[in-house]
């Protein structure tokens, strides 16, 4: 670690433990506020107005329309809603979805927003807005977007699918390996991505065994908040611009695309950050592109791009794309090295570094 650094802790409160998303109307209070709009996707509308009905005057409404990739005309559907029902704060219930819409409306408004998280994306931790518009998808980053409340409530996440727990996780993970080599992490930021590394490697196979069991829950709940806070804080490289780059051009899934490409660019960049990277070979077996594959593998996790519907003839015109504009990264970027990459992601090959 460089002993020249930058550190800058959030304003964010963080509430977590089993129950205490039970305390949702203390923190509005707390917020000053008393009439709620409480957010969700479609599909978790019944939670969404159960937790109404127990905001009960404080809450003015739900709206359960929030999608993937918070497009603009979603959020102005929702905007209606907060004007017509005088909202002012948002509880937004659900996973990065539900929490990017919560931001979106934040970001116009400067309304304040509770979050309970019910995935492990991360979302809720950080500053920065993806939203699209006509197919183009652009990032904010804004102090009004940073939710001032949320709430970890493991208990909410007992039903989430096995599937999407384990593809929810190495997303996060993602930001805590990025994180590790970020030419601006700070020492903070190191503890916290390998704290949050260490939580889900003990937390994922129980899980896995058994969905319901509360204390692995919690643990990777703790991850997520300790990856999250990390992709609020400091850069991120190769990982997040070829996920980007997939998510953004080949709509490929959000979670698994990270899954899947994440054993790939931490082996390309193990080559040039070995140093930084250490604490996570270690918490892998000793190396981190072919630990994180072994333990992704272990968990049922997709490994290869092709099983997400990308076809071969899509990885030139992906790894041009991806090498364009490139983010800062520890390893430096040619097309023909990142389309090699590509290829064995699509492959799902095992990657030796
Ligand atoms: P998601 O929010 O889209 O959720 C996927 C589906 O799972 C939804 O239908 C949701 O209702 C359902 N779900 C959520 N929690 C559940 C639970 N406990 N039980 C059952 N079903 C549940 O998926 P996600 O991966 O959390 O979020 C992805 C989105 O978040 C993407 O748009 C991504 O760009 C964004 N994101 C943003 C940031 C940021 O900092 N801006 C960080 C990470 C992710």
């Amino acid at each position: 670690m460089s002993n020249t650094f930058t550190y800058q802790g959030s304003a964010a409160h963080i509430v977590f433990g089993a129950g205490r998303s039970l305390e949702v109307g203390d923190w509005v209070q707390k917020l000053g506020c008393s009439r709620t709009l409480v957010l969700s996707t479609p599909h978790q509308r019944a939670d969404a107005e159960a937790l109404a009905a127990r905001l009960g005057p404080q809450a003015v409404g739900v709206f359960a329309g929030a999608v993937m990739h918070t497009p603009v005309e979603v959020t102005e559907e929702a905007m209606a809603v907060v004007r017509q029902s005088g909202a002012n704060c948002v509880v937004s219930l659900g996973g990065g979805s539900t929490t990017g819409l919560g931001k979106a409306i934040a970001y116009r408004t400067d309304l304040p927003q509770v979050v309970i998280p019910t995935t492990y994306a991360g979302s809720e931790v950080t500053p920065i807005l993806g939203q699209t518009e006509k197919g183009l998808k652009t990032t904010v980053r804004h102090a009004s977007i940073l939710p001032e409340v949320v709430i970890y409530d493991p208990e909410l996440t007992l039903g989430l699918p096995v599937g999407m727990s384990v593809t929810s996780a190495l997303n996060a993970m993602a930001h805590a390996v990025e994180a590790l080599y970020a030419q601006d992490r700070n020492p903070i930021s190191s503890l916290m991505a390998t704290e949050g590394l260490r939580a889900f490697k003990a937390s994922l196979p129980h899980i896995v065994e058994t969905p319901r069991d509360l204390q692995a829950r919690a643990d990777a709940l703790y991850g997520a908040w300790l990856s999250g806070t990390v992709l609020g804080t400091v850069g991120m490289a190769l990982h997040h611009k070829i996920c980007h780059t997939l998510g953004g051009t080949f709509d490929t899934p959000h979670a698994d695309t990270h899954a899947i490409v994440l054993p790939h660019t931490a082996a390309f960049n193990a080559v040039a950050a070995r140093a930084a990277l250490a604490p996570a070979a270690e918490i892998f077996g000793g190396s981190v592109g072919g630990g994180l594959w072994d333990f992704a593998k272990s968990l049922a996790a997709p490994l290869a791009l092709r099983d997400l519907g990308l076809s071969e003839t899509d990885l030139d015109r992906a790894a041009a794309i991806a090498t364009e504009n490139p983010y800062w990264n520890p390893r430096p970027i040619d097309r023909p090295a990142i389309r090699a990459l590509l290829q064995d992601a699509w492959e799902g090959n095992r990657p030796t570094d």
